[in-house]
């Protein structure tokens, strides 16, 4: 007998995907700007159609079980903050429990040639790196989640676009490639990071092959910029349109002016997690990212007790994925720590919530004397200095014993070079962190290039600002 194979490209009724899902720029004028009942109604038939699947999935039937949930108790949308949520830490036990993939997902090894799958994982992880399974529709989805970011933030079919990230087990670039090749009739320029491809390369190909279109890590747009100005490179020769990037808690937007300044171009904030997609994205108006509210629900949640919180109030992210059934994704905490805005008209005519400045992450929270501290929230006081390199790591630690222990945090920053009077730049970071972080941190300056090896600046992954000495 005859393998069935399942053929990716008949795997989808593709029309039928478009109208779901509209890739730009049928966004625009469809599920871009809904009215917010038609929105709701939309949200609540695709919630209650991957409730419905999840209790067929060991993880939630036996969470939400133990909850006390019965199939059908889930009837409407506002009967989501019954639903108990989960974070990663959970997906790591359910694969403990059923490896290698883990019982979140709807089926084992044994249903994977039924259709075709792909296997990412996520990233920065001592060990054993977690996979997550991709359907097509999964897949597809997420690519057109990033092609409606590219498109409102100016990208065109034509452009020529330099991904400086890597096709490996990590997904942004091959979001990004999917995105741009798929659905929105780009180029995509897969030159992977600095590792794969030197920054110096970078730059000769950009040059040779008129690419006019970036998608960077916002500290890696600072590296290039830096290797062009030692190489006597002018990257404004480049004629680029858009950088399409990650800047993190650049509350003030100090990060964003100066790389904006450096390349002669808008550089445009975005957020993603491999496992939902890219779920917010800026558009030239840059007043908060657009949330592509269609394939996603999203709440906030208090840091401490998980309590749901009103629209405009900081907290920890909680995504339900509205498209993935392989495997599903309702009530997951990520742990990023942000504010969503209530749905307005905004002026490149998306109307959406949104999303606003990364502020840290949960995990990463350090307590001194009574306030909550992300290391992450250092980056503004730093990049906003131009004797530092931009470089830091936070040191949290335990000092006193018993009853009297409390945990301290010294910031440890890069001076751009000796010259530079480590004294007085140490006493203004003081002062600048206290403004922004609430509290007294201390400050120690380090040379140039000194902390590469703990925060993973230049490397693969996602760079590291916490050295935790409390655990
Ligand atoms: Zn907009």
């Amino acid at each position: 007998m005859e393998d069935d194979i399942p053929y990716y490209w008949k795997s989808v009724d593709w029309d039928r995907f478009i109208a779901d899902y509209p890739p730009p720029p049928i966004y625009g004028r469809t599920h871009g700007r809904l009215s917010s009942d038609a929105l709701y109604a939309l949200q609540e038939q695709r919630f209650l159609a991957r409730v419905t699947e999840a209790w067929d999935v060991p993880f939630y039937r036996r969470r939400w079980t133990e909850a006390g949930l019965q199939p059908g108790d889930i009837s409407k949308l506002e009967h989501i903050q019954r639903i108990p949520s989960f974070n990663s830490d959970d997906l790591r036990q359910a694969i403990a429990a059923a490896p290698p993939f883990g019982d979140h997902h709807p089926f084992g090894r044994e249903g994977f040639h039924r259709m075709p799958l792909k296997l990412q994982t996520s990233s920065g992880t001592t060990g054993m790196p977690r996979a997550t399974l991709f359907d097509p529709i999964a897949w597809e989805a997420q690519g057109v989640q990033m092609a409606r970011a590219f498109y409102a933030q100016g990208a065109r079919p034509g452009d020529i676009v330099q991904i400086t990230y890597t096709n490996s087990l990590a997904n942004a670039a091959w979001n990004a490639s999917t995105a741009l090749h798929h659905w929105l009739g780009c180029v995509p320029v897969t030159c992977g990071s600095g590792v794969v491809t030197s920054t110096e390369r970078q730059l000769e190909y950009a040059k040779a092959w008129g690419v006019n279109g970036w998608f960077t890590r916002g500290e890696y747009l600072g590296r290039i910029a830096e290797v062009a100005a030692a190489n006597k490179f002018d990257l404004r020769q480049l004629k680029t349109k858009y950088l399409h990037s990650y800047l993190g808690p650049d509350i003030e937007g100090h990060l964003r002016r100066s790389l904006e300044e450096a390349w002669g171009a808008p550089v445009y904030d975005n957020y993603g997690t491999h496992e939902i997609g890219l779920v917010a994205f800026d558009c030239t108006a840059k007043t908060g990212k657009h949330i592509s509210e269609d394939t996603i629900f999203v709440e906030t949640v208090d840091i401490d007790t998980g309590e749901s919180l009103p629209l405009g109030s900081r907290g920890s992210f909680v995504a339900t994925s509205l498209h993935r059934s392989v495997p599903p994704f309702i009530r997951y905490d990520l742990r990023d720590v942000l504010v969503i805005t209530e749905r307005e008209e905004c002026a490149c005519g998306l109307c959406t919530r949104k999303m606003s400045t990364f502020l840290g992450r949960a995990d990463e929270m350090v307590k001194l004397r009574g306030t909550n501290v992300f290391p992450l929230a250092c980056q503004n006081a730093i990049t906003k200095d131009a004797r530092t390199t931009g470089d830091f790591i936070c040191v949290a630690f335990y000092v006193g014993e018993g009853l009297g222990r409390r945990e301290e945090m010294t910031v440890r920053v890069e001076r751009r070079s000796p010259d530079i009077d480590g004294d007085s730049l140490a006493e203004d970071l003081r002062r600048a962190l206290h403004k922004d972080l609430g509290v007294r941190v201390d400050v120690e300056i380090v040379e140039a290039g000194s902390l590469a090896e703990h925060t993973r600046m230049g490397r693969e992954g996602k760079v590291r600002r916490l050295l935790d000495l409390r655990k």
